[in-house]
């Protein structure tokens, strides 16, 4: 080999290896990581002590969520005969993917756990009022009711857009009494600790 070839070879090799770390240092740029001491509340405080034990567990998966930069505050557990079946938070930013929302990853996770796709029987717990997607997921798995936080307008709140888009699709007024409101204090604390976070927002 010349030395003008050994160059091209070596220009070349160090291309190659920028264009595969490149991806790899774009991927770790698109997820916000907020240090865990950035979010001040832990999920012993107080304020977030929901008097739901179930609501409990998914503000603490929503917070794990938060602490590790995977979305918003958004942890959801699916409840069948009193028992935790599935626990999920919202993954958005860390799978890339706008539908994977806490209520899905804990559908999915149930689904998994059960070996089937119909929840029936099943019951959900989720800190924020689920948007036109989750609600409509809920539905479609047969999940006999959903206890919510969050109000869907304290969602726009902190910035997501669940709202508008709900009123695009003609809102909710014939699924009240399906959709259940509880711990909505506690679930504030939670919202108002990642909105300290100036988090990003997809
Ligand atoms: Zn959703």
């Amino acid at each position: 080999m010349t030395m003008r070839n050994m160059a091209v070879a070596f220009a070349l090799g160090l291309a190659l290896a920028f264009s595969l770390e490149a991806p790899a240092q774009a991927r770790k740029a698109a997820v916000p990581s907020p240090q865990a001491e950035d979010l001040a509340l832990k999920a012993e405080d107080p304020s977030l002590q929901a008097e739901t034990p179930f609501m409990r567990l998914a503000i603490a998966e929503a917070l794990a969520g938060i602490r590790q930069g995977h979305g918003g505050p958004f942890g959801s557990v699916v409840v069948k005969d009193g028992k935790v079946v599935a626990k999920g938070h919202n993954k958005v930013l860390q799978m890339h993917d706008p539908t994977m929302h806490g209520e899905i990853d804990a559908i999915r996770g149930a689904c998994r756990a059960l070996g089937t796709h119909d929840l029936s029987g099943c019951e959900i717990y989720t800190t924020g009022e689920p948007c036109p997607m989750c609600l409509a997921a809920c539905l479609w798995a047969n999940i006999s009711k959903i206890h919510y936080g969050c109000t869907i307008a304290d969602n726009t709140r902190i910035g997501f857009r669940d709202e508008t888009m709900d009123k695009q699709l003609g809102g909710r007024k014939g699924l009240r009494g399906y959709l259940i409101p509880v711990d909505r204090k506690a679930c504030l604390s939670l919202f108002d600790a990642y909105l300290k976070l100036n988090p990003r927002r997809y």
